[in-house]
């Protein structure tokens, strides 16, 4: 069983009640290739009527999807998952295609979105509830959590599989019906993805997708007949986000952009942390949340010897095509964002910084029109430049030099983003410190991309997460469900009377 002789559709639609809807509509968005930098196809953008339909399907499939026992809603992702291994290459194609990152990054990603699919699977274990017995004379308690009801996603472009996984296995097993909103940059998967559920057996309606842009989102927000909003992107759209989310009466868990520090001491193995920066920082053309993009150096001496073992490596870096088996990065997604990426340089450049490697003009053999920017390395980077205040997503790393650990670990905790960071350091006292003084949500020891694993949560801090849930593993079991506690007795006929005062345990 599979996606059998799979076309990608001239118009990416929506997928509502089990059905694919062509969008009924006249507005649609060009989708690239950004490799070829041409127009591919078009994804079709939602109007509310759209949002109210899907909300309507939704609520009526819930109904019976909440009340289907959790094992049989389990063995739903299980069949999933099955269907997701069959076709992981087919998926990874496709998003690599739009999205631009190569292959082998692409089927990564797959693998990290299953990841959550196998965690969800534990579904009866995951609800499992508390029980209290004789909390009083004859009175025993528990608790349970229920599902919200229906529940949407709002998903960025630079995970197209991944991130949508990381929201809709949990709220789907704890029984909720799920509507995604995917980025109209790479809309494609979502289709593959929701086909694939109702191969799995998923009921129609339990799963919905809705293409489309800030009118489709907005929808989302107001629209009464949904309970919560999950939501990944950059930081102005997450704040407005969980501020509109919450105003509407809804749970809103928003994460949002990021600038993660990778701090090398001066007893780090050099040649192992230069290896894993450079995979961090320039792996998916910086497009990742987790990116490493400011690697703060501790001592003149360190700086020195990362930046002439970083710019050796960067020199054999192969940029190509997102389907080239040898290329280590590829393209950026748009040319928007290929153009703000190389203003960043401009930008570094006009500020004062070193331009060590400058990324920009760039071409590819066989692809000169697509959205191509080499990987950029900047040093003697001060706190007050935008390269350095400002998430620039894209292959740009900006080198800070600080004199110790004590200055390293306050320049991060200060910056406005607390998404991840690293250290690197052979020294297990340093690396304790860190791990205890280091105000960021996801902390690396060793480890560039600290990206926690299904059965853990993924979140940051300060700017980089709105709300008070992080995602998947059992912080996304308590986002997508609601804690019902009950107190019951079952009394001999003569035990009960009235009682005026405030129970209390007797
Ligand atoms: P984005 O904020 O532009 O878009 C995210 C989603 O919001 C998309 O579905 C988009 O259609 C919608 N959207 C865009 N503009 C909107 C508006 N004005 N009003 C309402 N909705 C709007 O983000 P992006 O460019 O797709 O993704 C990159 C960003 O996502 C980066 O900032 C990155 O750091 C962040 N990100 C964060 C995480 C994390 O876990 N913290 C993970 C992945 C990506």
């Amino acid at each position: 069983m599979g996606i059998e002789n799979y076309e990608a559709p001239a118009v990416v639609g929506h997928f509502i009640g089990g059905q694919v809807i062509s969008g009924r509509r006249e507005r649609h968005s060009p989708v690239y290739n950004p490799t070829l930098g041409q127009v591919v196809r078009s994804v079709a953008l939602a109007e509310r009527a759209d949002i109210d339909e899907a909300v309507a399907v939704a609520t009526a499939a819930q109904k019976k999807w909440g009340r289907t026992p959790a094992l049989t809603r389990a063995r739903v992702m299980f069949r999933f998952k099955e269907l997701l291994v069959q076709n992981a290459k087919l998926i990874a194609r496709v998003l690599s295609e739009e999205h631009g990152k190569t292959l082998a990054d692409a089927e990564g990603e797959v693998t990290r979105g299953m990841e959550v699919v196998e965690f969800a699977c534990g579904a009866p274990q995951l609800l499992k509830g508390e029980f209290s017995e004789s909390v009083g004379t004859g009175v025993d308690s528990f608790a349970m959590r229920q599902p919200l009801g229906v529940v949407a996603g709002i998903t960025p472009f630079n995970f197209p599989a991944m991130v949508p996984m990381w929201m809709f296995p949990v709220a789907l097993v704890c029984g909720n019906a799920f509507i995604l909103k995917p980025s109209e940059r790479d809309p494609s998967v979502s289709l593959l993805l929701a086909e694939l559920l109702k191969q799995a057996g998923l009921p129609d309606g339990v799963f919905n997708v809705i293409q489309g842009d800030k009118l489709a989102v907005d929808a989302i927000l107001e629209h009464p007949g949904i309970a919560a909003v999950s939501f990944v992107g950059s930081t102005p759209i997450a704040k407005y986000i969980q501020q509109q989310g919450v105003l509407h009466g809804k749970r809103v868990q928003a994460l949002g952009g990021a600038k993660n520090h990778a701090i090398v001491m001066p007893d780090a193995d050099l040649d192992g942390a230069t290896e894993a920066i450079i995979g961090a920082a320039y792996g998916s053309a910086g497009e990742r949340c987790m990116a490493i993009s400011v690697v703060v150096a501790v001592g003149d001496a360190t700086a020195d010897a990362l930046v002439e073992r970083l710019t050796r490596r960067i020199g054999t870096l192969k940029v190509g095509a997102s389907d080239d088996a040898a290329a280590e990065m590829g393209p950026l997604v748009t040319s928007l964002a290929r153009d703000r990426v190389t203003g960043y340089i401009d930008a570094g450049q006009v500020d004062g910084a070193t331009l060590v490697t400058d990324g920009r003009g760039i071409t590819v053999p066989g692809a000169e029109r697509g959205f191509f920017v080499g990987p950029t390395l900047f040093d003697h980077v001060q706190p007050e430049m935008s390269i350095y205040r400002e998430e620039i997503f894209g292959p740009v790393l900006s080198i800070v030099r600080v004199e110790d650990y004590a200055s390293a670990v306050a320049l991060v905790n200060s910056h406005e983003f607390a998404n991840g960071t690293a250290v690197f350091t052979r020294s297990g006292a340093v690396a304790h410190a860190f791990v205890r003084d280091i105000e960021v949500g996801m902390v690396g020891v060793n480890v560039p991309i600290p990206v926690p694993m299904a059965f853990h949560s993924f979140g940051g801090w300060r700017s980089s997460l709105f709300g008070d849930h992080h995602m998947h593993g059992p912080e996304g079991v308590r986002f997508y469900t609601r804690l019902k506690t009950v107190t019951q007795r079952w009394p001999e006929p003569e035990a009960m009377r009235a009682d005026f005062v405030m129970p209390t345990m007797k």
